[in-house]
């Protein structure tokens, strides 16, 4: 079959998936561990990582070396995983990209990593973000600026890897991991794939336990994968998914099979694409970008529509109200008495709190835990909070209404490929503005992948992303590998 696509991204294929490396494991479980912290070594430059748990590693892996050889291998029996430093993990430091989680050491396990752990995961250890989530370029971490691997490989050293999962997305990247799991509140599992060229998928809302997940905006938080290609995220949804009684918001169904159904989608996909998003005026990137997502389409055999969502356009100021107010009130734990950071040298319980908080948390943290505080105030409560409480409601109804007449909505994942260090960093609120694609479907608790395949002008990866009905997560999954694959196939030809 001879495609007609233009701009495809032909190099992230990696030298091993996970689906390949657990299909093919002659490869000693430890030499598999050994030869990432090589990597992470030798490229520690990158800062993809805040903790490299090595010794642990090599511990995990040399078990399941002794369970594969008993031929008692796990669905995940040595592979060497990256985990967002927001999920607590036993033993293993877990700071949220933080100063004042600097030294916090827990004492549980978050639902995610353990089922990982049980499954038989080693944990190369723990990846650079944004400070609590908040920002779309890593650049908000206490502990340093990722580099983009995808820009390095160009030749360009100046490039954020997204965020704030960027540490995750720069790790599977770079093959400094087979795959990580992270988190989505606005976007930052599938911005920072974009950026860096490789599979991001945020599963409805309640489809992966938020329990031991350090809370940013706990009604839009969802945790998820960083992958090289969609099976592999099919593989850890597989293991991750599914109620936990430990956190009330988990969905009580099953969501699937992800890996069996991978190959499950309808003859002639209906698929939507919201004129409000089309009609984005932006760089010729994103025009080029919009083209090649209604080529793939095509030669998809979809069906494609046109609708019309009239208030998606009101989402970026009703998220960035909502996350603010919900993390205001999330981060009043950090106060200096119960675990992190405490000052010292304060001479009252006022001080310390406000010393503590001063010199624990970052500028943009701060800017954040301000505005939600205003916000949520006496007087304003109605302004601002139950506002834009209202529009998630009509956003979310739009949106379902909308998947009554397809079976998926396509649209761009970021207005752009990866930007300059510095570029937004002295203007908080055109940050913002890169995450005009990744807030609706987080308001309306979707499942959306990222899914890379076209370059920018400059070489750049950029990602679109496929948005799925509320507890569709295996069909988007299943869509998003038959995009994949016709991808591969024109990179072939
Ligand atoms: N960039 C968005 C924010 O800063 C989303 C971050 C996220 O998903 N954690 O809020």
């Amino acid at each position: 079959m001879k495609l007609a696509l233009k701009n495809i991204d032909p190099s992230p294929s990696p030298p091993l998936t996970l689906a390949e490396t657990l299909a093919n494991r002659d490869l000693e479980a430890i030499d598999n561990a050994e030869e990432h912290i090589r990597r992470i070594e030798a490229q520690a430059d990158l800062n993809a990582y805040i903790t490299v748990s090595s010794e642990r590693a090599r511990a995990q892996a040399e078990r399941s070396g002794d369970r594969l050889r008993r031929g008692d291998g796990r669905a995940l029996e040595g592979a060497p995983l990256a985990v967002k430093d927001n999920f607590c993990t036993e033993d293993i430091r877990t700071t949220a990209g933080s100063r004042i989680l600097e030294n916090f050491i827990p004492t549980y396990e978050s639902t995610v990593t353990a089922r990982l752990l049980a499954a038989g995961a080693v944990f190369l250890g723990k990846t650079n973000m944004d400070e609590f989530g908040m920002g779309s370029s890593t650049e908000n971490s206490a502990y340093g600026r990722t580099l983009n691997p995808r820009g390095l490989a160009l030749g360009y050293n100046d490039l954020v890897p997204g965020g704030s999962s960027g540490g995750s997305a720069a790790a599977v990247a770079a093959n400094l991991c087979l795959a990580s799991v992270a988190t989505d509140t606005g976007g930052s599992i599938r911005q920072p794939a974009s950026f860096c060229g490789v599979v991001g998928f945020k599963p409805s809302y309640g489809a992966c336990s938020r329990w031991g997940v350090v809370a940013y905006a706990s009604s839009l938080d969802q945790p998820g994968v960083i992958t090289k290609t969609v099976e592999d995220a099919a593989i850890i949804m597989d293991v991750i998914s599914g109620n936990d009684p430990k956190d009330s918001t988990s969905c009580p169904h099953p969501p699937g099979d992800f890996v069996q159904d991978l190959n499950s989608c309808p003859e002639r996909p209906i698929v939507g694409i919201p004129n409000a998003f089309r009609n984005v005026e932006g760089s010729p990137d994103l025009e080029a970008l919009w083209s090649n997502i209604e080529d793939l389409l095509r030669e998809s055999g979809a069906e494609v529509r046109y609708i019309d969502l009239p208030s998606v356009r009101y989402s970026l100021p009703a998220y960035y109200v909502l996350a603010l107010c919900e993390a205001s009130s999330n981060l009043a734990r950090y106060d200096g008495v119960r675990y992190g950071y405490r000052a010292e040298g304060v001479k009252s319980l006022t001080e310390m709190y406000e010393v503590t908080r001063a010199q624990g948390f970052g500028e943009e943290v701060k800017r954040r835990v301000l505005l939600g505080t205003f916000a949520l105030s006496a007087g304003y409560y109605d302004q601002y909070y139950l506002k834009a409480a209202k529009v998630r409601s009509v956003v979310s109804r739009e949106m379902a209404t909308a998947f009554e007449d397809v079976h998926w909505m396509v649209w761009p994942t970021a207005p752009s490929p990866a930007f300059g260090f510095g570029q937004h960093t002295k203007d908080p609120l055109s940050m913002y503005l890169e995450d005009l694609f990744t807030v609706p479907v987080n308001l309306a608790g979707l499942p959306a992948i990222s899914v890379p395949g076209f370059t920018a002008k400059n070489g750049l990866p950029m990602g679109f992303q496929l948005v799925g009905r509320l507890g569709g997560d295996v069909g988007v999954l299943a869509f998003a590998n038959r995009l994949e694959q016709l991808l591969r196939v024109a990179t072939k030809q």
